[in-house]
């Protein structure tokens, strides 16, 4: 938290510095509308509703977590020209760590909550009190992100309202396929459950009646006496597969997969091509429960 402090300083005043030699903020050169999200799959979002008409810029890169991630000068300079902030708006580090000072680089930007209407569900961490911030995990929740997505965009660029408006509807029917997609690669699988080292499926689960067992605790490696209940509960409940983000250290799921004869599988709640990404995890889950 200090170390970072201290870069955040440095990076502001960094960028400061070159703000201030290029007089103010400026659009890009494209006549793009830049927008900046703090994840991969938000990246998706914005590119499907503001199609041609904006320039996206990812925050947290692919294989990095947003739990640690720590922002560049690079970065700091895209900001700088941006139009709007796309955040979750939910207790995700990075933008607990993060947003304050990265929308104190450019006073005009707009800041879109993506989480506006949805209702957070507490974390499945059992010794964590806080809110579950990964709700980009439900296609429900997606729908509701997408929309406050293009409301951000019509807001500042009023005069392309319809073609906005049709991006989104476009992309809101491809995520009702998806989730019926989904519903159907699950279909029987309902009341099952199933294990994962960060707990980041809690809405997924929600919506298609799973039960997530998360390994981590308060964001830490489990204790000994909690491993041996997860191992006793897998066996219990016939669980073969193990899943891991590959943002995190596998060795605990590992060891329990070994324990139980199973195996340990690869879901990535943090991967671009959301709907490519999510019909994957969907027949990884199904795979699971066979
Ligand atoms: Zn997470």
């Amino acid at each position: 938290m200090k170390s970072s402090a201290i870069k955040v300083a440095l990076v502001s005043m960094a960028v400061f510095l070159s703000v201030a030699c290029n007089q103010a903020a400026q659009p890009a050169s494209d006549g793009k509308i830049g927008v900046v999200v703090s994840i991969l799959p938000q990246a998706e979002f914005v590119q499907k509703v503001g199609g041609d008409k904006v320039d996206v810029t990812v925050m947290v890169p692919p294989g990095a977590s947003p739990h640690t991630y720590e922002v560049t000068p690079a970065q700091m300079v895209k900001l700088s020209t941006a139009s709007i902030y796309a955040k979750v708006g939910t207790p995700l580090e990075f933008e607990l760590t993060w947003l304050d000072k990265l929308i104190a680089q450019n006073k005009d930007i707009l800041v879109v909550d993506c989480s506006k209407g949805i209702n957070l569900m507490q974390s499945d961490d059992p010794d964590e009190s806080g809110m579950d911030p990964h709700i980009w995990t439900a296609v429900s929740n997606v729908k509701v992100m997408v929309n406050n997505i293009c409301d951000g965009l019509v807001s500042i660029d009023t005069g392309n309202k319809s073609y906005y408006q049709g991006n989104r509807d476009a992309y809101l029917a491809e995520l009702d396929t998806l989730d019926k997609d989904i519903r159907t690669t699950l279909s029987g699988t309902a009341g099952r459950t199933f294990i994962v080292y960060h707990p980041a499926w809690s809405y997924f689960a929600h919506d298609y009646g799973l039960v997530q067992v998360g390994i981590e605790q308060e964001g830490k490696e489990p204790k000994a006496a909690y491993m041996a209940r997860l191992i006793s509960e897998a066996k219990e409940k016939n669980i073969k597969v193990i899943f891991v983000s590959p943002e995190f250290d596998t060795r605990n799921a590992e060891t329990i997969a070994r324990e139980i004869g199973g195996r340990v599988v690869i879901i990535d709640p943090l991967a671009g091509d959301y709907l490519i990404n999510m019909r994957s995890i969907a027949a990884a889950f199904k795979e699971a429960f066979k």
